[in-house]
């Protein structure tokens, strides 16, 4: 069903009773070519590229859960591709790219909202790593503007600008960044994959990957056993567990992540802000709430709840840059379980067993990647080759020591 401002208006005259489900509610068929573990954002993109990009259509996306049970309807909805190194910008740079033309591509209202990001700096030597990270941004053809503090004033004027800690000197911004709906972009690569016949397979929990000779046959599930001829593991904070079904060991740490929503306020905040001198990041939705967020929960888990912490740390950093937000109410928070890389940095690869491909290690930044990362997974799996802009997210890079570390803070669970 085409979505339109005819399809709507015809609906509203018809008492809305022809609308049809977005996607279809479908038994495993015995064999496939491709199955696709996990049905987040990721695993839904790259069964719609697969299908769109390169014609193969006999794919299922197995789903323990519900769709936008995971970290696609979880996370606190930032695109943008700020990076500084040469292995992250091309790829986070398409993405973008793929974000600006989403909505048109899946005929569905993904509420893309390039309203810009502002990082702001609050010391010279930060100042000389922004200006850096802008300046590789420009290089590689994506906006980076540096900002001075009366052009930051001018943006968030109601930020704390003469604090004696953590005074704001100026910030890096990128006016093409901004935010998506989280759920929606789910919600259309759904109908988007469905559509060109991909089955949907929700409530059915992979158990067990079936190796025979070292190569991947299919996968256990709570529906019995599905053959494929290639398996695709897209399970975001569960990686490490799923692989672990096909003996595999990854350089990589499952955290929870929280995210917090306030109470609705009239427009305040035009932009996404990030603080420079602690973990704090916010926008506004378009209900108006303050939907924020910051540093991880600091111990390994794979429970989708937070503690108290992490919540104190967070609305700490928050109220060093808005003092004014002191009295404001935080309605709800959730946790995610994001899956943290040793240079903070994704995979997109084969694994060492045979038609058995691996995208995850998102970290916390991998909602931006969901449309590159789909379109990149595809690529990896129709052709055995890795994407151009998706050829240093090697596996092998951790034992060859060829890390893509953003932050430069060497092999632990990264922030950036
Ligand atoms: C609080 C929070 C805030 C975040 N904010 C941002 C942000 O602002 N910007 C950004 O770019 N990124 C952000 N992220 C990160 C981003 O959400 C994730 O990196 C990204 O969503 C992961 O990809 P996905 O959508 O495919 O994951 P998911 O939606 O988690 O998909 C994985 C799916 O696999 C399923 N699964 C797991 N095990 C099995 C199994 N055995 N069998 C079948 N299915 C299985 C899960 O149920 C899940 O639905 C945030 C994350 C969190 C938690």
């Amino acid at each position: 069903m085409h979505y339109s401002i005819f399809s709507l208006v015809g609906e509203a005259l018809r008492g809305n009773r022809g609308w049809t489900p977005a996607w279809r509610r479908v038994e495993p068929k015995p064999r496939y070519d491709v199955v696709i573990i996990g049905g987040g954002g990721h695993g839904l993109a790259t069964a719609y590229y697969l299908a769109k990009e390169h014609g193969i259509t006999n794919v299922a996306v197995v789903e323990k859960g519900y769709l936008g049970s995971g970290n696609v309807g979880r996370n606190t909805t930032i695109i943008r591709s700020n990076y500084l190194l040469a292995g992250n910008l091309p790829f986070y740079e398409w993405s973008m790219k793929l974000w600006e033309g989403l909505e048109a591509e899946l005929n569905f209202n993904v509420m893309v909202s390039q309203r810009g990001v502002l990082n702001v700096f609050h010391s010279d030597p930060q100042r000389n790593a922004f200006a850096r990270r802008g300046n590789a941004m420009r290089l590689h053809g994506v906006d980076a503007e540096l900002l001075d503090r009366d052009q930051v004033r001018a943006m968030i004027p109601f930020a704390d600008f003469e604090s004696a800690r953590f005074p704001i000197l100026g910030g890096l911004l990128q006016p093409r960044g901004g935010t998506a709906r989280h759920d929606a972009v789910a919600w259309g690569y759904a109908r988007g994959a469905d559509g060109r016949g991909v089955d949907i397979i929700e409530n059915c929990e992979v158990t067990g990957i079936r190796i025979a000779n070292g190569s991947a046959e299919g996968v256990e599930t709570a529906r019995g056993f599905i053959a494929a001829d290639k398996v695709a593991l897209s399970v975001a904070g569960n990686t490490s567990r799923v692989a672990a079904m096909a003996g595999l060991r990854l350089p990589i740490e499952s955290h929870v992540m929280q995210a917090f929503v306030t109470e609705g306020l009239k427009p305040l905040i035009d932009n996404v802000v990030t603080f420079g001198a602690g973990h704090f990041y916010v926008s506004q939705s378009d209900k108006g709430g303050l939907v924020f967020g910051g540093d991880i929960d600091g111990y390994n888990s794979y429970a989708q709840r937070g503690n108290l912490p992490v919540i104190e740390d967070v609305i700490e950093g928050g109220l060093a840059l808005f003092p004014s937000l002191a009295r404001l109410r935080v309605l709800r928070n959730w946790g995610g379980l994001v899956d943290m890389s040793m240079d903070g940095s994704p995979i997109i690869d084969k694994t060492p067993v045979d038609r058995l491909y691996l995208n995850g290690a998102w970290n916390y930044g991998g909602f931006k990647a969901t449309p590159a990362a789909g379109w990149c997974f595809a690529h990896l799996i129709a052709r055995d080759e890795p994407h151009p802009v998706a050829a240093a997210y090697r596996l092998d890079r951790f034992a060859r020591g060829d890390l893509i570390d953003e932050r430069g803070a060497g092999a632990q669970p990264n922030l950036h």
